[in-house]
């Protein structure tokens, strides 16, 4: 981690950890209290698994995804204005619901232990970050997309608790699954990042721990708040 105290619009802010700790919930409130933008790199693996699945591509075959991940444009942020809700667009088309559909999430585990397309993704993230004012969520953000953060969360949960929340989210969003499956899909995907190749999903040495058990979304944000304000200059 960055020692430098630095201004939060310079500031790159790391947050990773497994499915369901709350991150996404988290860093987009946190981006939105300190005025800084949010990049979800989950969202732009889950963009890559969904056009791989359309066209049918191998999602074993390395060179092929990695090629795709090169010619394919990913971009995403907040409306004009910065309002909600964050949208992601692929090759122009906004794929924001899509990338969340269950096969995406049960395959995008298998698209992203790839090495030639974990680089290219990195590559475009530090590009999409560019000069920091920028909350970025991960699962290797804090310890290969930018080692060098000035401020590194790992958030966690019960194993319990974070299907609990993946399932009421799946649920709202029509899915008609039951919370054992949701676990289950859930813990293999977490087992497949941990356990990868490369780039998986740890903690990085210097990343600030939080457990997210039994905290609110609006607890864990005033927590990350205090602790962005007294590391961050001004
Ligand atoms: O954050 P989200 O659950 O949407 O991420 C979907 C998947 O994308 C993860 O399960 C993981 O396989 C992959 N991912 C990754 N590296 C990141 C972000 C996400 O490998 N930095």
């Amino acid at each position: 981690m960055c020692r430098e105290r630095v201004r939060a619009e310079q500031a790159i802010i790391a947050i990773d950890g497994p499915a369901g700790a709350g991150k996404s919930t988290v860093a987009q409130e946190l981006s939105r209290r300190l005025r800084l933008r949010y990049l979800d790199t989950g969202a732009m693996y889950r963009a890559l698994t969904l056009k791989a699945l359309r066209v049918h591509l191998d999602l074993d075959d390395e060179r092929g995804l990695a090629g795709m991940a090169r010619s394919t444009e990913i971009a995403s942020g907040y409306e004009a204005g910065g309002k909600p809700p964050y949208r992601v667009l692929m090759d122009g088309e906004d794929v924001t619901a899509a990338i969340r559909s269950r096969e995406v999430s049960v395959h995008v585990s298998q698209v992203s232990s790839h090495s030639a397309v974990r680089k290219e993704m990195v590559r475009k993230q530090r590009l999409l970050a560019g000069k920091g004012g920028v909350v970025v969520e991960g699962r290797d953000v804090g310890t290969v997309v930018f080692p060098h953060a000035h401020l590194k969360f790992f958030l966690t949960a019960s194993t319990a608790e974070r299907a609990r929340r993946r399932y009421r989210e799946m649920k709202e969003e029509g899915y008609d699954v039951s919370l054992k499956t949701v676990q289950q899909e859930m813990v293999r995907r977490d087992r497949l990042d941990r356990t990868r190749k490369v780039n998986p999903l740890r903690r990085a040495p210097d990343a600030l721990l939080v457990d997210t058990t039994g905290m609110s979304a609006s607890q864990v944000v005033d927590r990350l708040l205090r602790l962005a304000r007294s590391r961050l200059a001004g």
